[in-house]
C-alpha cells in the first residue's frame, strides 16, 4: 500500500526543522546581545585601562616634572648653585613627550574632547620652559636674576598652566569616574538582562517545541486509538484526515483506506456467508427430497433464488443411474422454455461431455461480447433465442461420467460470476447428482426388495398350499397303511409286512419334512402361535422315542432314552414334540450303522429342564458351526455325503425354542459326534 504524503510543507520535518531554527534564531539573538554587552563592557574597561589610567599618570607626571622644573629654577636663581639645573634638565625633557603621551594615550582609546585643553596646557607648559627657564638654564654663569616683571610674567603663565593642567586633571578624573560607573551599571545590568533574555528565549524554544510536540503526538494518539479499534473489528472506526501534520494525515488517510476496505471485505464475507447459507439450505431440501423430479425442481427454484438469475435450467438426459429430468424455474414473466428436440439433446450431452472431461465450466458475462464454440451452439442458440445476456453452465455427473448441466441465465443485463458462485454452484451440482443416483438407487433397491419379498410371499404361500395338499392325501396313506399293518385288510405274509414298515418309515420322514415346511411357513408368516399346557417332557419325549425307533432300527442304529418321568413344563407339546423329532431325526441320518444316540432328560436345571440328544455321528465341521442354525444351511460334510435334508430343521428348533424362552446349545467332533443341548425354562416368557 503506498499514502501520498501530499503537501511536506506541513510536514514533520519541517514543522521539526522550524522549531530548531526558531530555537536556534533565539539562543543567537541571546548570544549576540550577550557578546554585544561583553564587548561594551570590555570596551570601556579597556578606554579605563588603556586610555584614561596611562593619560592619567602621564599627565600627573607632566605636573610633577613642571613643578620639579620650576623648584629647581627657583633653586639655581636664588642660589646659584648649578646642581639644581640638572634635575630641570631631566624634567625638561620628560614634561613635552608626557603631555604627548598623555594625548597619545586619550586619541588610542577615541577621547578627543580634552585634546584643545591639553594642546592648551602643552603650550602654556612650552611657553613658560622655552620662554623663562629655558634662557635660565641654558647660561649657568650667568646668576643674575631676572627682572620682576619678568618673573611676574613667568609666575602668571606658570599658575595659568597650572589652573590648565589642574582643569585637564579634573576632566579626566571625571572622565574616568563616568567610565568606572558605566562599566558597573554594565556589569549590574547586563547580566541580569541576560539571564532574562535566556530564559525567556528558552520559555519560547520549550512552547514552541510543546506545540510541535502535541501537534505531532495527538493526531498520532488519535491515529493509534483508531488503529486499535480497527485491530479490535471494529470497522466503524474512522481517522480524522485535518489533524497533524501532511505526514500523519497521510497516515490518517491511508488508515481510512484500510478501513474502508475492511469494511468491503466484511460485507463480501457477510454477502458470501449468507450465499453460502443458502446454498447449504438447497443442498439439505435436496436431501430431504422424495424424488429425483422433486430434487431437480427445489435445485432450480433455490438455484434462481441463492444466484438471483432470472431463469435456472436442469436437464438430466438420463441413464441407467438417473431417468430423464428437466426441470426449470424462471422471474415472472418469463415463460418456460420448450423442452430440447432430440438433436437439440445430443448436442447439449456433448458440450457436458466435454466440461465434465475437463473438469470445466462457462461463465459468459456478456453474450454480446462471447463467441460460442461448435458444441456449444445450441445452448448459445437457445440463450439468445430467449434473449439471455448472461450465463453459467455446468455439467452435473458422477464417477461415471456425465448425467446432465445446469444453466444459469440473466435477461437484459450482463452479471459477474465470482468464482464463490461458481464453486457453489459445482458443490451443488456435485450434491444434486450425488442425491439423484443415491435416490434412484435406492428406489431400484427398495423396488427390488418389494419384487423379492412379493416373489417371497408366493413361494411361501406356495410351500404352505403345497404342503397342506400334500399332508391331506399323506394322513391317508398313513391311516391305510396302518389299517393294512393292524389286519384290518386280512393277514398279509411276512414279505408284505416288512414292505410296509419300510413304507411306514419313509412316509413318517416325508410326514416330518410337510411338518418342517408347515412350521417354517407358519414362521415366516408370522402365524406360529404356542399353545400352552402342562407338558410331562418324558412322555414327550417317549413319543419322539417311539416314532424314531424305526427309523433307528432301520438305520442299524441303537436309540437310548433316559427321561425320569413326573418332570412337568409349561409348553406347547406339539412344538415341542417337533423339537425333538428333528434332532433325534438328525441324530439318525448323521450317524452310521452301528452308531449310538442318546436322550437324556436333566430335570430341575436352572428352574428349567435340561434335554441332551447325543450321538456317535459324523459331527460337524468346526467352520459351519456359526451357520448350522441358519435356514437352509447345510454342514459341508453332510452335502458332500449326499444326505437327504432341507436345512430347515435346527431353524425350526432354534426358533421354537427361543419362543418358549430357553436356549439351543451344541458341540461337536468331527468323526467322533454331536451333542445337541435344548433348555427349556419351567414357564415361558409372558410375550410366548
Ligand atoms: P437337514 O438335517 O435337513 O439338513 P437341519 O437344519 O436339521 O437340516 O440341519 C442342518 C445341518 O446341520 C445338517 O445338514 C447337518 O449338516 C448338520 N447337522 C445337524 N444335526 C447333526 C448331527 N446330529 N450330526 C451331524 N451333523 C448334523
Amino acid at each position: 500500500m503506498t499514502a501520498n504524503i501530499g503537501d511536506t510543507r506541513d510536514g514533520v520535518a519541517t514543522r521539526l526543522r522550524r522549531l530548531v531554527t526558531g530555537t536556534f534564531l533565539l539562543l543567537m539573538l541571546v548570544g549576540i546581545s550577550g557578546v554585544v554587552a561583553i564587548e561594551v563592557a570590555t570596551n570601556q574597561n579597556s578606554k579605563l585601562t588603556n586610555g584614561y589610567t596611562p593619560a592619567s599618570n602621564a599627565h600627573q607626571q607632566t605636573l610633577t616634572l613642571m613643578l620639579d622644573s620650576e623648584t629647581a629654577v627657583r633653586g639655581y636663581l636664588l642660589t646659584g648653585n648649578q646642581s639644581f639645573l640638572a634635575p630641570y634638565r631631566t624634567a625638561r625633557s620628560q614634561i613635552l613627550p608626557d603631555l604627548d603621551q598623555t594625548k597619545a594615550a586619550l586619541d588610542g582609546v577615541g577621547l578627543r574632547r580634552l585634546d584643545s585643553l591639553i594642546d592648551a596646557e602643552r603650550s602654556l607648559a612650552t611657553q613658560w620652559l622655552s620662554g623663562y627657564a629655558d634662557p635660565i638654564a641654558a647660561n649657568p654663569n650667568d646668576s643674575s636674576l631676572p627682572s620682576p616683571a619678568r618673573q611676574n610674567a613667568a609666575k602668571v603663565l606658570f599658575d595659568r598652566y597650572r589652573s590648565t593642567n589642574g582643569q585637564v586633571s579634573s576632566q579626566l578624573e571625571q572622565t574616568r569616574a563616568r567610565l568606572r560607573a558605566d562599566v558597573s551599571r554594565l556589569h549590574s545590568l547586563a547580566i541580569p538582562l541576560l539571564v532574562i533574555a535566556t530564559v525567556l528565549a528558552l520559555l519560547v524554544a520549550a512552547v514552541l517545541a510543546y506545540r510541535a510536540a502535541t501537534g505531532i503526538s495527538r493526531p498520532l494518539r488519535a491515529l493509534r486509538s483508531v488503529v486499535g479499534r480497527l485491530d479490535r473489528g471494529d470497522l466503524s472506526a474512522h481517522a480524522n484526515e485535518q489533524d497533524g501534520p501532511s505526514e500523519v494525515r497521510a497516515l490518517a488517510r491511508a488508515v481510512n483506506a484500510v478501513g474502508r476496505r475492511a469494511r468491503a471485505e466484511a460485507a463480501a464475507d457477510r454477502d458470501a456467508e449468507q450465499f453460502r447459507q443458502r446454498s447449504r439450505l438447497i443442498s439439505s431440501t435436496l436431501r430431504r427430497s422424495a424424488s429425483g423430479a422433486q430434487m431437480a425442481e427445489h435445485l432450480v427454484r433455490g438455484l434462481g433464488d441463492a444466484f438471483e438469475v432470472d431463469r435456472a435450467w436442469l436437464y438430466i438426459f438420463g441413464d441407467e443411474r438417473v431417468p430423464q429430468l428437466l426441470a426449470q424455474w424462471q422471474r415472472e414473466p418469463l415463460r418456460p422454455l420448450a423442452a430440447p428436440l432430440d438433436y437439440q439433446v445430443s448436442e447439449l450431452r456433448a458440450l457436458s461431455q466435454r466440461l465434465w472431461d475437463n473438469a470445466h465450466t462457462i461463465g459468459i458475462d456478456d453474450h454480446r461480447t462471447y463467441e460460442p464454440t461448435e458444441a456449444g451452439r445450441t445452448l448459445f442458440g437457445l440463450a439468445q433465442a430467449v434473449g439471455s445476456s448472461a450465463s453459467l453452465v455446468l455439467p452435473i455427473g458422477d464417477s461415471a461420467g456425465v448425467l446432465g448441466l445446469i444453466w444459469l441465465a440473466m435477461t437484459g443485463h450482463s452479471r459477474h460470476w465470482t468464482l464463490t458462485e461458481i464453486g457453489v454452484a459445482q458443490f451443488l451440482a456435485a450434491d444434486l447428482a450425488h442425491s439423484l443416483t443415491q435416490t434412484h438407487l435406492i428406489q431400484s433397491q427398495a423396488d427390488a426388495v418389494r419384487l423379492l419379498q412379493e416373489l417371497d410371499q408366493a413361494k411361501a404361500d406356495f410351500i404352505s398350499t403345497v404342503s397342506h395338499e400334500l399332508r391331506t392325501p399323506l394322513t391317508s396313506i398313513t391311516g391305510y397303511l396302518e389299517m393294512l399293518r393292524d389286519g384290518d385288510a386280512g393277514r398279509l405274509p411276512r414279505r408284505a409286512h416288512e414292505m410296509l414298515t419300510v413304507i411306514d418309515r419313509n412316509a413318517t420322514r416325508l410326514r416330518n419334512l410337510i411338518e418342517d415346511l408347515l412350521t417354517q411357513s407358519r414362521i415366516d408368516a408370522g402365524r406360529l402361535r404356542l399353545e400352552l399346557t402342562s407338558v410331562d417332557v418324558a412322555a414327550v419325549l417317549g413319543a419322539v422315542h417311539e416314532a424314531m425307533l424305526p427309523q433307528a432300527n432301520a438305520d442299524g442304529v441303537q436309540l437310548e432314552l433316559v427321561a425320569p418321568s413326573g418332570c412337568k413344563i409349561e409348553a406347547d407339546q406339539q412344538q415341542l414334540e417337533q423339537v425333538f423329532t428333528n434332532l433325534v431325526g438328525n441324530a439318525c441320518k448323521f450317524t452310521p450303522a452301528g452308531g449310538r444316540i442318546t436322550v437324556e432328560l436333566l430335570p430341575e436345571q436352572e428352574d428349567g429342564v435340561l434335554i441332551e440328544v447325543s450321538d456317535t455321528g459324523m459331527g460337524i465341521p468346526d467352520e459351519d458351526f456359526d451357520r448350522l442354525f441358519t435356514r437352509f444351511f447345510r454342514a459341508g460334510n453332510a452335502a458332500a455325503a449326499a444326505l437327504p435334508g432341507t436345512g430347515l430343521g435346527l431353524a425350526i428348533v432354534r426358533e421354537i425354542v427361543h419362543r418358549h424362552g430357553g436356549s439351543v446349545d451344541f458341540h461337536s467332533r468331527l468323526g467322533v459326534g454331536s451333542t445337541f443341548s435344548v433348555w427349556l425354562p419351567q414357564h415361558p416368557p409372558p410375550a410366548a
